[in-house]
């Protein structure tokens, strides 16, 4: 790795952990993290949580697994080519959706709605929670005890209200400074990988055409490119030739104006980051690119008959382990009954259960006919 820029996030200048600890022998406090994420449970069950697709419905689509893993992947090639920590943009990606409720988007609505009464759901404020407190690893803590860089990339949003609850955590929605760099590019590496990946595997479900498609000025541009040259490749390798070119159109494009960015601001030290603007980004064509697809994949995917079969089915199921633990906490495990705050609790364990998990659970305590 060539040297650190002096503005990225390094050991040297990070805010350090909740509980003291004495210095990794052979790692950085980054890779650290990076590992113990690696090695927590939350990270195990996102190879059975849904990214759009239920994970039966197929052995190719993404899971929340394969998403963070694609997510890594691009944010340290973009990280590498800045300059910029690679161990910590790594961390963060495979940490930013370990908060994610089974069924993807429609089990985090379906929580929220049910936790309205009792401060709201999040999957961002969960992952946080699950890094800070909920695994259980470490003999001298509860949680991960991570960086504050690295949770601080985890928190990606938050409302003012829940800011000011997280002390220094929260400080920077507050007083409007922006996260490192490094929480930046993971911000973005997660949106060029879901749009993509979502394109590939509508293709590879049939819920998408490459027809429709052609109303994607981004999809058609590279697709007409790799027809011309090469006129007699097969659909798939087509499909898959056009995506990946999008994927490096996206982050040559990213890379290339945070640097004109950092160049026109002239940082020196990652306190001159936070008091930036945000500095990493698109183009502004590129922007309006990556808006069309989002518009494109929210109307005919997201929206897509089939997709919503699912998302409605997903949105009852939860609704309906949520009310019924809720209604008599015996039926819970034991760890998770608590007189203090309960509905946290059995949003807590809800929100941990993977895709198959829920459904068998919402057998268990619905099917009639089966005890
Ligand atoms: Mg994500």
């Amino acid at each position: 790795m060539s040297e650190l820029a002096s503005y990225a996030a390094s050991s040297a200048n990070s805010r350090g952990r909740r509980y003291l600890e004495a210095a990794p022998d052979y790692r950085s406090e980054f890779q650290r993290d990076r590992d113990r994420i690696v090695h927590s449970t939350a990270f195990r069950r996102l190879e059975y949580k849904t990214q759009v697709f239920v994970n039966h419905e197929g052995d190719l689509f993404r899971t929340r697994l394969t998403h963070s893993l694609e997510v890594a992947q691009i944010a340290r090639g973009i990280a590498r080519a800045l300059r910029l920590n690679e161990d910590l943009v790594e961390a963060v990606s495979l940490a930013h959706d370990l908060g994610h409720t089974p069924f993807g988007h429609a089990g985090q609505d379906a929580l929220n709605e049910c936790m309205s009464d009792y401060g709201g759901f999040e999957h961002n404020l969960q992952s946080l929670r699950i890094v800070d407190e909920l695994e259980e690893r470490y003999a001298a803590f509860a949680g991960l005890n991570l960086c504050f860089e690295t949770r601080e990339g985890i928190v990606k949003h938050c409302s003012l209200d829940m800011a000011r609850k997280l002390g220094e955590l929260g400080a920077r929605f507050l007083s409007g400074q922006q996260p490192s760099l490094e929480a930046q590019i993971c911000n973005l590496a997660d949106e060029i990988a879901y749009n993509n990946h979502d394109i590939d595997d509508g293709l590879r479900s049939g819920l998408l055409s490459p027809d429709q498609l052609m109303s994607v000025s981004l999809f058609h541009e590279h697709f007409q490119r790799v027809q011309s040259s090469s006129p007699d490749l097969p659909g798939r390798r087509l499909i898959y030739e056009t995506v990946r070119r999008m994927i490096n159109a996206l982050v040559c494009d990213l890379i290339e104006t945070t640097q004109s960015n950092i160049a026109r601001s002239r940082p020196e030290t990652l306190a001159d980051i936070r008091l930036a603007g945000k500095l990493v980004g698109f183009s502004s064509a590129m922007r309006e690119a990556q808006h069309e697809m989002k518009r494109f994949l929210r109307e005919n995917l997201y929206q897509h008959y089939q997709v919503l079969r699912m998302t409605k089915k997903a949105h009852r199921i939860v609704a309906d382990l949520f009310s019924a633990f809720l209604s008599d906490p015996r039926l819970l495990p034991e760890e998770y009954r608590d007189r203090g705050d309960q509905p946290r609790r059995v949003a807590d364990y809800v929100a941990g259960m993977t895709d198959r998990y829920a459904m068998k659970e919402h057998r268990r305590l619905f099917a009639v006919g089966e005890i």
